[in-house]
């Protein structure tokens, strides 16, 4: 479409026109709790092949709460503007007005651009489409979710990958998927960059834990808002305070593995190790966290760890409810220690290799790519 068309003109004081309007007519009250350089932040949040169940997972965070992120409550953040595609009050052109806003540079504020879900290969969609989202105004073409994706993450203050799926590209790339799809740095290229300067931020999870999401999203306005250095990425590009530890290291169950004490079914009190569970190789603060407020979690709940933050998830863990290949029933932690971390480094360099720029190479590599994952072929 032409960037330089003006939008259609709307009343700022609609409640259903575009939040970008809104936003920007809306009285400006000094606020007691702003330190930084930043009044408000733009959270534009859009979906690939997702269940929408990151979105669930946002909306339950307690520490802090979207709410709190919404109404800039903490004190240092920037208040937080947000466009969802599900949670929007807005919908069609005026819900996609605030995306063409951000691509023009016509925001009053920074956008951070949170991807759901992984990305689709449009190109091997036929005359339809995976996955669209929203028209073009002039022509009336659906804009396939990927195009947003590229159009968006170039002038982005950081783009953030919330969710297995557009971390690593998820159950949607599992083997034997048509669709292409992958996630977000397949996509983009591990040379993206943010308009800041800042690589592509990952929160894995099947779903993700809700507080990982908000935390990070708060030490990124922190960041940007010139308060704080820019959260520390590992080399997977995840918040590293929120995945060093494996699952094992904080697991209710953690004196039955030690003791030797393995369930045979899923009841009782055991380590569930023989039932399949990835703990000791898995990174994920689920048993440290809680997943709401605290509470539950999947080993807490009788459930064992399906790999589900792990690059190559679920091809790599499955079948599920299978014994992994580990020496877990060794019963001694400190004797398999060793083993363990080799085994962990080793999975976490089976990631995704350095891609380029997606429109450089040629379709087949992302149609094909998780048959070679399943086979070992990166
Ligand atoms: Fe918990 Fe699984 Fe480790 Fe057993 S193997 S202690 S169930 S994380």
């Amino acid at each position: 479409m032409d960037l330089a068309a003006p939008l259609r003109s709307y009343d700022p004081q609609d409640p259903l026109a575009p939040l970008a309007i809104r936003s920007r007519a809306a009285t400006q009250t000094t606020d007691p709790l702003a330190l930084g350089a930043l009044a408000k932040v733009y959270l534009i949040w859009l979906g690939g092949g997702s269940c929408e169940g990151c979105s669930v997972a946002a909306t339950g965070a307690t520490h802090p709460r979207l709410e709190q992120l919404l109404a800039g409550a903490i004190p240092g953040l920037p208040r937080v503007e947000l466009v969802h595609c599900l949670l929007s009050t807005e919908s069609g052109s005026e819900w996609t007005a605030n995306l063409l806003m951000a691509e023009r540079g016509e925001l009053d504020a920074p956008y951070i651009l949170t991807w759901e879900g992984s990305v689709l290969d449009e190109s091997t969609a036929g005359d339809g489409s995976w996955s669209g989202l929203g028209q073009d105004p002039l022509t009336g073409r659906q804009i396939p979710t990927s195009e947003w994706l590229d159009r968006l993450a170039p002038g982005a203050a950081a783009v953030i990958a919330v969710g297995t799926c557009a971390a690593w590209g998820g159950i949607p790339a599992a083997a034997g998927n048509p669709t292409g799809s992958c996630g977000i740095t397949d996509h983009l290229g591990e040379g993206y960059r943010s308009a800041v300067g800042v690589p592509v931020v990952k929160i894995p999870g099947c779903a993700p834990l809700g507080d990982n999401y908000t935390e990070t999203v708060a030490a990124l306005l922190l960041h940007l808002n010139g308060l704080a250095p820019l959260p520390e990425l590992d080399d997977l590009g995840r918040p590293a305070w929120l995945f060093s530890e494996t699952v094992h290291s904080s697991c209710a169950r953690l004196s039955y593995y030690e003791r030797g004490v393995f369930a045979a079914e899923l009841d009782g009190n055991a380590c569930l190790v023989e039932l399949g569970c990835w703990g000791p190789i898995v990174q994920c603060n689920i048993t440290e966290r809680g997943v709401i407020n605290g509470a539950g979690g999947c080993m807490s709940m009788g459930g064992i760890c399906i790999g589900c933050t792990m690059p190559g998830f679920p091809d790599r863990f499955s079948p599920l409810f299978e014994r992994p290949e580990f020496p877990a029933s060794a019963g001694s932690q400190k004797a398999s220690g060793g083993f363990l971390r080799r085994l962990r480094s080793a999975r976490r360099h089976r990631t995704p290799p350095p891609a380029g720029l997606a429109a450089a190479r040629p379709p087949s590599t992302r149609f094909y790519r998780s048959e070679r994952v399943s086979s070992g072929v990166r």
